[in-house]
């Protein structure tokens, strides 16, 4: 990896879409090191083969989208969960620095799941394997079903569906379920969906389609805009037993996913290392050509 001086030397002389395509390539290792790179020649490398980065290695930047809710007081959080503070603690006219304490839940905001959440042998946050957290986006369209139905959950047909118009998932990519529920964020009552009897609706996958993304699919991660990867009337928690059991990641609460195409999309996950965590606070963001 190169020192942030090389990175920004080399920034220094490029207008920002450049900029954009020589970092997100520096993130994806698919850029040399200055001290040691060379343009490629034939003849470069083993057996007379040109020594270049891997095609599948280059994200393309000229488009950037945050799927990450701001986080504040605020945000909704699951029940029961105590709640967010964030408590200032210098200001510039007192201390001419500013600072502030944060008191938030390893579920709060849009948020990583590590294994270790439903799984007793899984693996903490930080240590979440990092070449699993930038992956190709598949982002599913559920908004027209949640819509009229706050309890809908991924079918097995909706993935074949979308397989059809887009082709195969592709390999090692991150599934994003676009149910329309980042809309809601503003108002917890319409985000959790909470009935008279207290119960949540609100959509997420099915067991069968989370079996078919496990098993006969490559698939890293789940992302979902709602509260979490099992839908909101769940008991149970198949999703989470299944998926984190698995070895597998999610990321809950994520944003602006209709802003992001159904494929072609990378995303970076930006998950906590914080020792022993079951998840965290995380910046997600998607990048494409
Ligand atoms: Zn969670």
């Amino acid at each position: 990896m190169c020192a942030p001086s090389v990175i920004e030397a080399a920034l220094s002389g490029m207008n920002r879409r450049d900029a954009l395509h020589f970092a997100a390539g520096v993130a994806a290792g698919a850029i040399a090191c200055a001290a040691g790179s060379r343009p490629a020649t034939a003849g470069d490398g083993a057996a007379g083969r040109p020594d270049r980065p891997s095609p599948k290695r280059v994200v393309a930047a000229d488009h950037v989208a945050d799927l990450t809710h701001t986080l504040s007081p605020a945000f909704p959080i699951w029940p029961g969960n105590a709640p967010i503070k964030v408590t200032n603690q210098k200001t510039f006219a007192k201390n001419g620095f500013y600072s502030n304490r944060w008191e938030i839940g390893e579920h709060h905001g849009t948020h990583l799941d590590a294994p270790a959440h439903c799984s007793a042998a899984g693996a903490t946050a930080e240590r979440v394997e990092p070449g699993t957290l930038v992956a190709p986006a598949a982002v599913l369209d559920l908004r027209e079903r949640a819509g009229k139905d706050a309890d809908a959950a991924v079918t097995l047909d909706e993935l074949r569906a979308w397989e059809k118009a887009h082709g195969r998932l592709p390999k090692g990519c991150a599934v994003c379920l676009n149910s329309g529920w980042d809309a809601k964020a503003g108002d917890a009552p319409a985000f959790l969906g909470t009935d008279a009897a207290k119960a949540l609706h609100f959509p997420g996958f099915s067991k069968a389609a989370a079996e078919f993304l496990l098993t006969e699919r490559d698939v890293v991660g789940l992302l979902v805009d709602t509260l979490s990867i099992d839908v909101g009337a769940t008991t149970d928690f198949p999703v989470h037993k299944l998926w984190l059991g698995a070895g597998r990641w999610c990321v809950e609460c994520v944003a602006n996913l209709g802003k992001v195409p159904p494929v072609g999309a990378t995303v970076f996950v930006g998950a906590p290392k914080v020792e022993g965590a079951s998840g965290g606070p995380t910046r997600v963001l998607a990048m494409w050509g």
